[in-house]
């Protein structure tokens, strides 16, 4: 069976299991024998109801005595039946299942998986897994059974589809499915770890707990090395590609630049600087990244470089995650490098305009290349790396927070222009091994020092029962000329229509608790020109209290919030929230960071508590790892298109692993001609991970 059929050619799958299949982006046999359980059932325990003790996971084999449907004062329908399986009869109880008497009869035999309970005295089985001995599935592995008496596979389920349908399903096409699985991994890299087809089929129906963590190493082990195999190909390829010459590097301009800046650079921002310009005078395009906190002057830094870049008569493009960052980052740059009569425009895909002439239009009309024949800088988003922007004389790419693990540097490769400089800035903390393997080998920089004069933003866990001081506290800010950002929580890991309902909501609630002020909202769903009203009232004072989501504000910049409030602190990471909380203090005035939860649990309030006394990114990122494993942290990381179903970036000695044997395999074939499958397979992810 080709692993490519789509799911809705198989027998006993219509269009309507087909629609939500795809609703779990299940399209075709290969997704679903990659459908992994999330866990297993424990119903291993084969035993007698005579031994069985309460509260224990069990499976008994025994004969239907009787089964009826009993209907309560409430008109609820329960279904007992009564099991014997030679030892001690005990009660089968199922609830809104009146369905069952028609499946099951007296005198079937069955075998039942559950939790021994006791109820008025007498044993009994709670909703128990049950299937007939006598009418077993055909092509189940080892065991005899599916859904009982062994590791139970459950499913991440959805509307229709329960664990049950994928068991049955996956049980059915699985061996037809595996043989046409081959393993891409050659053996010397493999070295004792299960085959592909033994991992896949293992992960779905293990005989033991061993069986499942063996499968999982397995798996795990290919997602981090195909993702570490991507990114050092591009990288090697990267590395062979000479520029055509090394930038001149005057050390007068960068002295003219930086005098004139209002504040001296920190020693970090001067370190960082130098580490770069040593790429810049080199004569192979750099790759690097530069990590540092929110505020910690990393725009700074890459305005003095485009500078320089400039000055070399070269064109610098600089990508940002989205058009409110974008225009933002347009306003910095221009007012940075206008005086030294720097050009710039913005590139971005719901509009192209040229600050120069101060025009905006729609579409190709005002292209900033009819309005100005050579910006020496262009800011925008996805669409600046089109090939209509990548001309011979770009000399440096400058992308902001980047997490798309290094598509755009494959973007660049395939460019037939030459190669440019390249440069990715982050603030989120990033451990480094974790950077190594997503991002490849690439040279990084730490910007590990702020500003000075940059104070602690005062954190505050607070009880629901000080909502209304805390609304009173900020009325008064306000009064005092302050503004604030209310941040809703973050209901998807991206934008969503939920996500916005939810902002939308809380922004009408608070509109009507601050009648007297002015209420702004802002998310992602906003057209361009109203997030740009959003944004410019805001800064200039207009609107007081602004109403965001968390995606949208990431780099948003006004000296003058000095509060910012967090609803439903529990859904975000330690580190993301850190990240949020840079959003105020950035100018002189004492500033906050109100957070709220609607988790009450003690746990999650000390977690949270961390916040109050840790101003260090990289330790809380840390902390997250030790608290909720990686998912928490690298979230955002993950939400793009490639997401991890069993590797965690938390595992750093597997990510040291993949990395190590990527790199080697690299070494001895580094077109990978060699190993056609594991190329087939880069292309795949490849195109996983492109932009639409
Ligand atoms: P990042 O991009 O790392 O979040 P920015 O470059 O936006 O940080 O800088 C944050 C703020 O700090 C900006 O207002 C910037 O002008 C200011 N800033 C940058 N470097 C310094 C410095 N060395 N001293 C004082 N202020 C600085
Ligand atoms: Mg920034």
């Amino acid at each position: 069976m080709d692993l490519k059929t789509p799911l809705s050619y198989l027998t006993g799958i219509g269009p309507g299991l087909s629609y939500k299949l795809k609703r779990l982006n299940l399209n075709t046999v290969e997704d679903l024998i990659y459908h992994f359980p999330f866990r297993y059932d424990d119903f291993s325990n084969t035993t007698s109801a005579l031994d069985a003790k309460i509260g224990e996971s069990v499976t008994l084999q025994g004969e239907i005595w009787s089964i009826q449907n009993i209907y309560t004062r409430s008109r609820k329908i329960i279904t007992k039946a009564i099991f014997n399986d030679g030892t001690s009869p005990i009660e089968l109880t199922w609830f809104n299942s009146s369905w069952l008497i028609k499946q099951i009869q007296t005198g079937d035999r069955l075998q039942v998986s559950g939790k021994i309970s006791k109820y008025k005295n007498k044993l009994s089985i709670i909703a128990p897994r049950w299937e007939k001995i006598s009418n077993l599935p055909t092509t189940n592995y080892q065991l005899p059974t599916l859904h009982t008496g062994r590791l139970v596979p459950i499913y991440s389920e959805t509307d229709g589809l329960s664990s049950k349908w994928f068991r049955t399903k996956i049980d059915k096409f699985l061996p037809l499915a595996l043989e046409e699985i081959k393993d891409p991994l050659p053996d010397q890299i493999r070295n004792g770890m299960l085959p592909l087809n033994t991992a896949i089929q293992q992960i779905h129906f293990p005989e033991s707990w061993e069986e499942a963590e063996k499968a999982r190493e397995r798996l795990g082990f290919d997602e981090l090395f195909f993702v570490s195999l991507a990114t050092q190909k591009a990288r090697a390829e990267w590395r062979n590609k000479p520029i055509l010459e090394p930038l001149k590097i005057n050390p007068k301009d960068i002295k003219d630049f930086t005098d004139k800046l209002p504040f001296k650079l920190t020693s970090a921002q001067q370190k960082v600087l130098k580490e770069i310009l040593e790429d810049l005078k080199g004569n192979q395009p750099m790759n690097r990244l530069v990590q540092g906190e929110v505020g910690s002057g990393k725009t700074v830094v890459a305005a003095t470089i485009a500078y320089l870049v400039h000055k070399n008569g070269l064109r610098t493009l600089f990508m940002a995650p989205t058009e409110i960052l974008a225009f933002q980052h347009f306003e910095t740059l221009s007012k940075l490098l206008k005086p030294f009569g720097v050009e710039i425009g913005i590139y971005t895909g719901s509009r192209k305009y040229d600050k120069g002439k101060g025009e905006r239009g729609k579409g190709k009309e005002t292209s900033p290349f009819t309005l100005h024949p050579s910006p020496s800088i262009i800011i925008g988003t996805h669409a600046l790396l089109s090939q209509e922007l990548l001309t011979d004389n770009v000399g440096l790419v400058i992308i902001d927070e980047q997490q798309r693990f290094g598509v755009e540097q494959r973007t660049l490769l395939r460019n037939k222009a030459r190669i440019p400089h390249f440069l990715t800035m982050t603030a989120t903390p990033i451990p480094r091994t974790v950077a190594l393997t997503i991002y490849g080998d690439l040279d990084m920089s730490v910007i590990d020092e702020m500003p000075v004069g940059r104070q602690k933003v005062k954190t505050f866990v607070v009880p629901e029962k000080k909502r209304a001081d805390s609304y009173q506290f900020i009325a008064k800010k306000v009064t005092d000329g302050d503004q604030v950002y209310i941040i809703t929580p973050l209901i998807e890991a991206s934008e969503t229509l939920t996500t916005v309902k939810a902002v939308k909501v809380e922004f009408e609630k608070l509109k009507k608790v601050f009648p007297h002020l002015n209420l702004g909202l802002l998310h992602g769903r906003m057209k361009g020109a109203e997030k740009d009203k959003a944004i410019q009232d805001f800064r200039s004072g207009k609107i007081h209290i602004l109403v965001s989501t968390s995606v949208v504000e990431v780099g948003m910049d006004n000296p003058n919030a000095t509060i910012i409030v967090i609803e439903g602190a529990e859904r975000f990471g330690l580190a993301q929230l850190h990240q949020l909380r840079g959003r105020v203090g950035r100018g002189t005035k004492e500033s906050y960071c109100l957070l709220y939860t609607s988790n009450s649990s003690g746990d999650e309030k000390r977690r949270l508590k961390f916040l109050e006394t840790t101003f260090d990114g990289l330790k809380l990122a840390e902390l997250d790892l030790k608290i909720r494993g990686s998912g928490q942290i690298f979230g955002t990381l993950q939400s793009g298109r490639f997401e991890f179903k069993i590797a965690s970036f938390s595992n750093i000695t597997l990510l040291e692993k993949t990395r190590q044997s990527a790199k080697n395999l690299l070494e001895h074939d580094p077109t990978l001609d060699k190993h056609p499958l594991l190329k087939a397979k880069l292309q795949d992810i490849a195109s996983m991970v492109m932009p639409d």
